[in-house]
């Protein structure tokens, strides 16, 4: 059972990360694009769309904890590749 649940688990993250790399995650632009949502701002901290990129790298709301985890309060697509 522990087999199934951590596969699943592992599916799950591998199902996030191909999101967010190929900009089809459940994020609000994307659900945006798809007519699911009607606004594509970034509900955490309201100041742009809700990308990859910002949720990753710039969203203010995250900056706190982006720092504790990455040791960086803002990252660009640069920073983020070198991760
Ligand atoms: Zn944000």
């Amino acid at each position: 059972m522990f087999v199934v649940i951590g596969m699943w688990h592992y599916l799950l993250r591998l199902r996030i990360l191909v999101g967010l790399l190929t900009g089809h995650a459940d994020l609000d632009r994307h659900l945006t694009l798809m007519k699911v949502r009607s606004d594509p701002t970034c509900p955490l901290c309201q100041e742009e769309e809700e990308t990859a990129l910002h949720l990753l790298g710039r969203c203010s709301a995250l900056s706190t904890t982006r720092s504790t985890l990455l040791g960086l309060y803002r990252m660009d697509y640069t920073e983020l590749g070198n991760i």
